[in-house]
């Protein structure tokens, strides 16, 4: 229990460093973290000296709350103030629509708490003006978004008729979306570079991986498909008791297939498919990390019912308070972990159609940050093939090659017990590349370009495979199988 505490008041030292450094809007969106995990703890504690504790320090947080938006409102009235004696007339009407709002001030480089579509007013206007805050019925609901009309269509067209639409936005919202029409996440209100490079990069509408591209792993598809796939495709059950877990971790050694799984549960349920790895994420995206996993979860509501994979999440989650976490690392954990438990807001409402279920996987679990391994309530291990699955994998790698009449699959499939899947399509690809090697043993460039094309695809022979696998090294060493075996027998909830 203490660690979850430290873990709450994590939001809070946030909440008021943030206030501190004039950052409203993210100062608020901690301090929305704070009380409502605050009220999470004392709804389990069981000593009433400690939640009279609890109480007191939350009703104090919550009264330093009202202080802080408070002045957020007040700045953000100066605000509309100043825009409306400056006269942009290139706003027309709509602009007088915006000065009625309510409007925090804004960080250029800070963005506002993700709102549900429906409830999010989208600013004609882009760069520094402020967005419209929600009202204050609507800010505690800010994940849990409960639909006032469940119909996908009826999600775009509320989108369209949002205030301050003008212009062809306005006509949209007349036009009834057709069969085929895509949906389009707005970029208005975000950096524009950012949503396109996410869009580029991380979302895949259909990742064309379904479950019969996937040797083995019985269980685990077993599993995804409970813990996954049948939420979304009947909700009504998964309530209560059997509300859908907040989020799933896969387990395991490298190139097993943990991120074939996450496509083929993406594939088999037709959501939206987002695969960010937190390599990525520190690296590519450096110093906006925090503000695209905001973006990551805005979107995926957006085109939700999505599915978010977080591949390599131990290297964004290592341990806090370990030498090698920054400051800028812990910021983004922090944001994972606000966004996760908007996830689970989400994972209560009756529309599927909103889902949007985090998937996650880690070859080291062992480096996994505590808080954020126990949001990720499904832990399964996915294990290194077994000999049918083996024979499975050789079959799906070698569709297209052309076998000798001596090959056994099965016996191939008995030698490389201790291969990973990938080591398997190495040796698949190695072997297969053989006879083309041995073709052009000794030819120069020209005869090469001159090889007729049907001899490019030589039959692969029992030899060539013996040969790959030699040369192909297990990737999982055993003292790591039983590392696996360990953590899981501790943590693993299968
Ligand atoms: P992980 O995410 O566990 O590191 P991947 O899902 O990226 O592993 O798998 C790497 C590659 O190995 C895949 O692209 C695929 O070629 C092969 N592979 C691994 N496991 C399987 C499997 N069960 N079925 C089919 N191919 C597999």
């Amino acid at each position: 229990m203490g660690a979850d505490f430290e873990e709450v008041y994590e939001n809070l030292k946030q909440a008021r460093e943030q206030a501190l450094f004039g950052k409203y809007d993210t100062s608020v969106v901690y301090y929305q973290g704070f009380l409502q995990q605050m009220q999470k703890l004392m709804n389990v504690i069981r000593d009433p000296e400690k939640k009279n504790e609890y109480q007191k320090l939350r009703s104090k947080v919550s009264s330093e709350y009202e202080q802080v938006k408070d002045i957020q409102k007040t700045l953000s009235c100066l605000t509309s103030e100043s825009r409306f004696s400056r006269q942009q007339p290139d706003y027309g009407s709509q602009f007088d629509d915006y000065s009625r709002q309510e409007e925090p001030t804004r960080d250029p480089d800070v963005w506002p708490p993700p709102t549900p579509v429906e409830n999010r007013p989208s600013p004609n206007i882009r760069g520094n003006v402020p967005r419209a805050a929600p009202k204050k019925s609507e800010s505690s609901s800010r994940y849990r978004s409960k639909p006032s009309n469940n119909s996908p269509a009826n999600y775009g067209q509320q989108r369209g008729s949002r205030p301050g639409d003008r212009g062809s936005r306005g006509q949209q919202a007349k036009k009834k979306p057709e069969e085929g029409d895509e949906k389009k996440f707005d970029p208005q209100g975000h950096d524009k570079d950012l949503v396109e490079n996410l869009e580029r990069d991380i979302v895949q509408k259909n990742p064309n991986v379904h479950w019969s591209d996937i040797a083995d792993l019985v269980e685990a598809k077993k599993l995804l498909q409970e813990a996954v796939v049948l939420p979304l495709i009947i909700p009504d059950f998964f309530k209560g008791i059997r509300r859908p877990w907040k989020g799933v971790l896969m387990v395991g050694p490298p190139g097993t297939g943990k991120t074939l799984l996450a496509k083929g549960v993406a594939t088999e349920c037709g959501t939206t498919f987002f695969n960010i790895s937190s390599a990525a994420l520190t690296s590519k995206w450096h110093g906006e990390s925090e503000k695209l996993v905001r973006l990551l979860f805005e979107m995926a509501r957006f085109y939700a019912p999505s599915t978010i994979f977080i591949d390599e999440i131990d290297s964004i989650c290592s341990k806090r308070g370990s030498s090698s976490e920054h400051e800028a690392s812990r910021r983004v954990k922090s944001e994972l972990l606000i966004q996760m438990d908007g996830v689970a807001g989400a994972c209560e409402v009756e529309d599927s159609t909103k889902i949007v279920m985090v998937l996650a996987a880690t070859n080291f679990p062992w480096d996994l940050d505590e808080a954020l391994r126990r949001r990720l309530e499904k832990r399964i291990y996915i294990p290194l093939p077994t000999e049918k699955g083996r024979e499975e994998l050789l079959k799906i790698n070698l569709k297209e090659v052309p076998l000798a009449p001596d090959v056994d699959l099965a016996a191939v499939a008995a030698t490389l017990d201790g291969y990973s899947g990938a080591d398997i399509t190495n040796v698949c690809r190695d072997a297969a590349m053989m006879s083309f090697r041995r073709r052009i043993r000794g030819l120069s460039p020209e005869e090469i370009r001159n090889i007729p094309k049907e001899e490019w695809s030589l039959p692969t022979s029992m030899e060539d495979f013996l040969e790959a696998k030699e040369k192909v090294n297990k990737s999982v060493s055993a003292d790591d199988l039983k590392k696996y075996k360990e953590w899981m027998s501790e943590f693993g909830s299968v």
